[in-house]
């Protein structure tokens, strides 16, 4: 099986779901900076949104708390494709530096490539499954290193 992007992550999200956004930032991931700040994005190293505490001054479950305000929201939050796309990136979805025509064209593009994958999905797990293959080929990444998955 061959790890290419984003077609993997997407698969597995569509066979399993996921988290929103896919990368995990927020959610199952946490960034912290060389000046101790805790951050749910590493790219929004200077969004209000995204400051969950400060290393040694913030208990844990203030930070978890923080988690809860700074995911994934707006349209997403209602789409019919959110499985498979987990909207993306917290950093764009927060930020939108491509304007809301940029954004909903991306989404096109993104939904076209989910509806491709969903096309095949079945086909393709029959086939790992008749060659014994585990899904955990699937795995992308292979650890949780908050990499972006849907571009
Ligand atoms: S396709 Fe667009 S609107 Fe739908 S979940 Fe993804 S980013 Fe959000
Ligand atoms: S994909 Fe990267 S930039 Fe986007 S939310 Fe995840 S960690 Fe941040």
């Amino acid at each position: 099986m061959l790890g290419i992007v984003p077609f993997l992550g997407i698969l597995k999200r569509l066979r399993e779901g996921g988290s929103n956004p896919p990368c995990g930032a927020g959610v199952n991931a946490i960034a912290i900076l060389p000046n101790g700040e805790i951050r749910a994005c590493p790219i929004a190293y200077d969004a209000e949104w995204a400051l969950l505490g400060k290393l040694g001054r913030t208990d844990y479950s203030e930070m978890r708390h923080r988690m809860l305000g700074c995911g994934i929201a707006g349209e997403c939050l209602g789409c019919t494709h959110l499985r498979g796309c987990g909207g993306r990136c917290l950093y764009m979805n927060r930020e939108r530096y491509w304007g809301e025509a940029g954004f909903k064209k991306i989404c096109e593009v993104t939904k076209h490539t989910i509806d491709a994958i969903s096309n095949v999905k079945d086909e393709a797990c029959d086939i790992m499954k008749n060659l014994g293959m585990s899904y955990q080929v699937l795995d992308y990444p292979k650890f949780n290193n908050s990499t972006e998955i849907v571009p």
